[in-house]
């Protein structure tokens, strides 16, 4: 069999590989294979929750934030209506030192053009209807912030991309991934495809497939839970994402009138082939009891199902975007730190720009600065696995 050539083989099709695979092509960079042992959907992004937010923790993150709803937006208006909306998202606290953390980001925010509010507790009762927010003591508002259905966005890119000429490889294990003189070499079933560059777009599998080649990055792959619910009375109006800082617990509108809600990040790390897959008692229980005193028009909704996945978390909370240090032809778009869904289709774009034009472009590196592997030397000792969705506010683990 004679071997395959690409001219860029992306490792993974989730979110992440796929939003690549479909911008590289979009720029003409042909061929194009993305390799993927299971299916699109097998990773973070079939399990992901979908809140896409612009309350984020540096400029970098607000832009490619911004740019990933964009493209959202227009895939969904074209393709699929119900993979996305635009529903606004409030957070709130209940604890008077986290007031001040909360102002602060406000401010920092709006610095950055992020349209944030402040929020007193009767506006909050009246977008979220179903809670109980007398003793809230401070609450923002973002206006613009939407949800997606990320394994639909996914195949959406996928689909696109394979209309440009994108070739997928899915469901077999590769018997070899290696660099053979000036050439990447995967080996599935027997065939193989020869590229001179790769990018490990593997999600919670990404590090050890760059440690099996030599080139280790600070990745910790940590287990998250999330669970869909279903209230007794059906009420199919969109509302807002929510955020209890306090309670770490989120909630998003699901189709049919149904819930979605969620908790942080599990501080230890998990290996992507052998994490417990359910959801815990405790998750449940903690929900239960969150919906019990934060939203009583809530608690007797009904588990549906609950489950979990794993994301990736980087020492900085940053993600690895860009060439692996010291490795030719390497590259990586991982460490999303959680927040993947919201900034993969603007990252991919980004990365993207620079393969299609080479690393030697300033410009396009640019753009992708803050986010570089090489801001790291290896090597690489254990890191703390910080939660998603904090104000950084400083050392308290809560904000
Ligand atoms: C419960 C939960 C809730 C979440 N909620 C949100 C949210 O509200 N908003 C948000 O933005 N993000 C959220 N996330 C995070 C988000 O899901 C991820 O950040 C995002 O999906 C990562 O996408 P990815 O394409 O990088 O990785 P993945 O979707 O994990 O895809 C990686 C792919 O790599 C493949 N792979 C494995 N090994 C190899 C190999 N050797 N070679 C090639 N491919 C390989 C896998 O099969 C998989 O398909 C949530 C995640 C979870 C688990």
């Amino acid at each position: 069999m004679a071997d395959d050539r690409a001219e860029v083989l992306v490792l993974g099709a989730g979110i992440s590989g796929c939003a690549l695979a479909f911008h590289l092509a979009r720029r003409g960079v042909d061929p194009v294979v993305v390799y993927d042992p299971q299916t699109p959907a097998a990773g973070a992004t079939g399990r992901a929750a979908g809140i896409v937010t612009e309350q984020l923790w540096d400029p970098w993150d607000v832009a490619v934030a911004r740019e990933s709803k964009e493209e959202y937006a227009h895939l969904a208006d074209r393709y699929d209506r119900s993979a996305f909306a635009v529903n606004g998202f409030a957070r709130w606290t209940k604890a008077r030192e986290a007031v001040p953390v909360l102002e602060a980001a406000v401010e920092r925010l709006r610095s950055w053009s992020v349209p944030v509010s402040v929020l007193d507790p009767p506006t909050l009762a009246e977008k979220v209807p179903w809670g109980r927010f007398d003793d809230v003591l401070g609450a923002i508002w973002s206006p613009d912030d939407a949800v997606v259905t990320a394994s639909t966005m996914g195949d959406l890119y996928a689909e696109r991309a394979r209309e440009l000429g994108v070739d997928f490889v899915l469901g077999t294990p590769a018997s070899r991934f290696a660099r053979e003189g000036d050439r990447w070499e995967l080996t599935v079933a027997g065939q193989t495809t020869l590229s001179r560059r790769a990018v490990v777009a593997a999600g919670a599998w990404s590090k050890r497939l760059l440690a099996s080649v030599g080139h280790p990055l600070p990745l910790a792959p940590y287990r998250t839970q999330a669970a869909v619910l279903r209230p007794s009375t059906l009420d199919t109006r969109m509302f807002p994402s929510v955020h209890d800082i306090d309670l770490d617990v989120y909630v998003r509108p699901e189709e049919n009138g149904r819930i979605l809600a969620g908790d942080g990040t599990e501080r230890v790390e998990a290996d992507p082939d052998r994490f417990s897959t359910g959801g815990d008692e405790q998750f449940v229980t903690h929900l239960a009891e969150s919906f019990g005193s934060r939203f009583p028009g809530w608690a007797d909704a009904e588990l549906v199902r609950a489950w979990a996945g794993v994301c990736v978390a980087t020492p900085d909370r940053r993600p690895l975007i860009g060439p692996v240090p010291g490795a030719s032809g390497l590259y990586t778009i991982t460490g999303f730190n959680g927040f993947g869904v919201m900034r993969a289709g603007g990252a991919a774009a980004r990365l993207a720009a620079v393969l299609a034009v080479g690393d030697g472009s300033e410009r396009e590196l640019e753009k992708i600065r803050t986010v570089l592997p090489g801001r790291f030397t290896g090597p690489f000792a254990a890191f703390p696995i910080k939660p998603g969705f904090t104000l950084e506010g400083g050392d308290d683990p809560r904000f």
